[in-house]
């Protein structure tokens, strides 16, 4: 398979509610390991285009590939849980009842000695390998966030998909944690796409950003080209929140 087969491929993708349409005919290709940014203000489609691809919701019409692999159409549709995604919620909790490592754990196949290998891998990584026994409550919110993250990148996804991951923390670690982020699915190579509504975390960590309005994308492009060439006066008073 070619180096330029993109890591996921969404093409014409439709969903409508109760006769409305709320994504109207999204188009979208991530290269592996960029990190694409689904950017645009609350209810213009973002998360019901991340559950599509994450085959919690179902389209309407379009198709999505991974690896150039049909997982859904209109007909078909690969469950869920073999689409080789990792996703990570603003309220997806770590279960309570399981260790941290535990936690880790969740989705690793493999022999005992490999998935400890990874878990003690991904925990010292984000600096919380001493935390291995403990249970999340007694975590930081910070910390439980890392742990998220090293439970979403265990397996090694195809395509990481992450809906507003950073809006429960509060502003003094969001900055912090963003790069951090970003430098561990940079390191693991992991193709992302990151829905959010703040264009300041687009421009922070984005390869590329999609401008989404009215179940649309109105533009794509790096950061500094979107910031500097908007496309319309709505993109130029959308972005100027940034400060
Ligand atoms: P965003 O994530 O960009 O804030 P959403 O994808 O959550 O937007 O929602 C887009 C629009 O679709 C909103 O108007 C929302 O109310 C509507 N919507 C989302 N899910 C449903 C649903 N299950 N039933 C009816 N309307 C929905
Ligand atoms: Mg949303």
């Amino acid at each position: 398979m070619s180096a330029e087969t993109p890591r996921l491929d969404i093409r014409h993708i439709t969903k409508r509610f109760e006769g409305k349409t709320v994504v109207d005919d999204v188009s979208l290709s991530i290269l592996p390991g960029y990190v694409t940014c689904l950017l645009g203000p609350s209810g213009c489609g973002k998360s019901t285009t991340l559950r599509m691809i994450a085959g919690v919701e179902v389209q309407d019409s379009g198709t999505i590939h991974v690896d150039g692999n049909l997982v859904c159409d209109t007909v078909f549709r690969v469950p869920p849980e073999r689409r080789s995604i990792g996703l990570m919620f603003q309220d997806f909790a770590l279960f309570p009842h399981l260790s941290v490592a535990a936690n880790v754990a969740f989705g690793l196949t493999g022999s005992k000695a490999e998935q400890e290998a990874r878990v003690r891998q991904l925990l010292s990584r984000v600096g919380l390998e001493s935390y291995m026994n403990a249970w999340p409550h007694e975590l930081s919110g910070g910390e439980q966030q890392r742990v998220a993250l090293a439970r979403a990148l265990a397996p090694k996804p195809r395509i990481m998909l992450m809906d507003e991951p950073f809006s429960g923390l509060d502003n003094r670690l969001r900055d912090g944690i963003r790069d951090e982020t970003l430098a561990l699915l940079k390191e693991e190579g992991t193709s992302v796409l990151l829905v959010t509504h703040e264009p300041e975390e687009a421009m922070r960590m984005a390869d590329e950003i999609a401008l989404m309005r009215d179940g649309r994308i109105v533009q794509l492009g790096a950061p500094y080209n979107v910031y500097n060439a908007p496309v319309d006066k709505a993109a130029v008073a959308f972005f100027s929140d940034i400060n």
